[in-house]
This record gives C-alpha cells, structure tokens and sequence, in this order.
C-alpha cells in the first residue's frame, strides 16, 4: 500500500543548520590542527596520596599516577615508577643528568627525555605540588 511507504521515508533532522554548523566546527578544528600543530600542554608534577610514594604527572585533562620506588644505582638516582589507575606498567627511570635514561617506549624509541625522567627530575628538586596529607 502507498501510505505505507511514506511512513518509512526517515524523518529529517531536526535542524540541518546545526548539523552543518556542527560540520563546520569539525572542519575548522581538521585545519586549525593542519595548519599548526598543537601547542604541548603544560605538565605540572604532584605528589598524591596512597601507600608510599605516588607521583602524578598531570597535563590538561590527562594525567598519570605512579608508585615510586628508589632502586639502587652505581650511579644517579634511580627509581621504579609503577603505574597506578591506568594500564599496567612499569619503568625503570635513573636521572644522572645527560646520561639519564627510562625504558619506556618514549625515552627508548623517540629517544628523549620522556615525562617519567621530567617527574623524577621535578621530584628530586622539592619542585611538586600538594602532597598526601
Ligand atoms: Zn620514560
């Protein structure tokens, strides 16, 4: 039956002009992030509470937790961050400045101080915020 076909035609959106406003947004951001890369956010270093020593690197709307433990060094200071609330991982970092090193993907590959080496490095110089209670 004819009448029944109409009731299938989707209904139309609501308001086309939001959608392509919407749409336009979209792109506009595509080209801003073309024409320029984004800017780094700004990292700030924590300390936090739980067991022991916790560490956080926050960075914009991101940030990351690690359990710090000192592991012994025959030379700089070493420690094992274990991620805490997020993915498991862990990484060795010693800071002993130019020769300072981390295992992680970041430090290994890119090769470059990664932000584990730049929280330590924070750490050590009294230079974090807040702390447990
Ligand atoms: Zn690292």
């Amino acid at each position: 039956m004819v009448g029944g076909a109409v009731l299938v035609t989707p209904a139309p959106l609501a308001n086309p002009r939001q959608v392509e406003s919407a749409m336009a947004t979209l792109s506009n951001a595509a080209k801003r992030r073309n024409i320029r890369p984004a800017e780094p956010a700004p990292e700030s270093y924590h300390l936090s509470s739980g067991a022991g020593l916790v560490l956080e690197i926050r960075r914009g709307y991101q940030f990351w937790l690690y359990a710090a433990r000192p592991l012994a060094s025959d030379y700089g200071t070493a420690f094992h961050l274990e991620r805490a609330g997020g993915p498991a991982e862990g990484y060795d970092v010693c800071l002993d400045g130019a020769n300072s090193s981390c295992d992680c993907p970041d430090a290994t590959y890119r090769q470059r101080q990664c932000k584990r080496q730049r929280l330590l490095a924070a750490y050590l110089a009294g230079d974090v915020k807040g702390g447990a209670a």
